[in-house]
């Protein structure tokens, strides 16, 4: 009789990453959450991941969100949404009615125009401030200088804040990025940290990062 080895599925092998990372810098796993970034992605390319039993998924574009997800979340509707891109103003009202956390909270326009929003739809959604820790306006995000002014003015807006996001730059040891992160948090009283992709996940998670957003290495390359 042959054994068939089980099934390992890249789900199965970022989860025993995660695991085995929390491992070495004593950390639970529970602490972690793995956010599967589905952007770009169709409903088909979904599916499994749910059925293996993922929830959190990450996505970039609201209208994306939005043609995809009101019906998978109907066959699996304890999924937890997050926006992890740019928002607009002007589609604040459509990203509190979708989404479950807000990753990229970066400028006092949109403090403003989510703090209406949340006025208006009664849903008051957890944000992450982003923080351009690399210093790349390109990419949004707040600047490090300007953190402290936008974060209160996030707390008079009723905002919830749940913690800091970053993005660091392409192609450089993230690390040191990780680490100035995790002491803005610390400065500003912030427990949670968005940080680390397919990349360099396991470098956040040793650096502290609570909320690490995966796409590539769950579903493989992007076109
Ligand atoms: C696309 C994206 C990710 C995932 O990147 P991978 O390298 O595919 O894991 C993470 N965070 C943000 C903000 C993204 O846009």
């Amino acid at each position: 009789m042959t054994e068939r080895a089980p099934v390992s599925t890249p789900l199965a092998l970022v989860r025993e990453t995660i695991a085995r990372t929390c491992k070495i810098a004593r950390r639970e796993p529970e602490d972690v959450t793995l956010i599967a970034v589905s952007k770009t992605r169709s409903a088909e390319d979904i599916l499994p991941l749910l059925e293996q039993g993922q929830r959190v998924f990450g996505e970039n574009r609201v209208q994306e969100a939005q043609a995809k997800w009101p019906e998978l979340r109907e066959s699996f509707p304890d999924s937890e949404l997050h926006l992890i891109g740019q928002l607009q103003s002007n589609k604040a009202e459509d990203a509190a009615e979708l989404f479950d956390c807000i990753h990229a909270l970066d400028r006092p326009s949109l403090v403003k125009a989510l703090g209406k929003a949340f006025d208006k739809t009664g849903r008051r959604v957890p944000c992450f401030v982003q923080v351009d820790v690399g210093d790349e306006k390109q990419k949004g995000g707040c600047p490090v200088a300007e953190l402290p002014a936008l974060l209160k003015l996030a707390r008079e807006a009723d905002i919830p804040l749940r913690g800091l996001m970053s993005l660091p730059p392409a192609d450089i040891e993230p690390a040191p990025f990780f680490a100035l992160l995790g002491k803005l948090a610390m400065d500003h009283g912030l427990a949670d940290l968005s940080m680390g992709m397919s990349g360099d996940y396991e470098t956040a998670i040793m650096l502290g990062a609570t909320h690490v957003r995966v796409g590539t290495a769950l579903f493989g390359p992007r076109n």
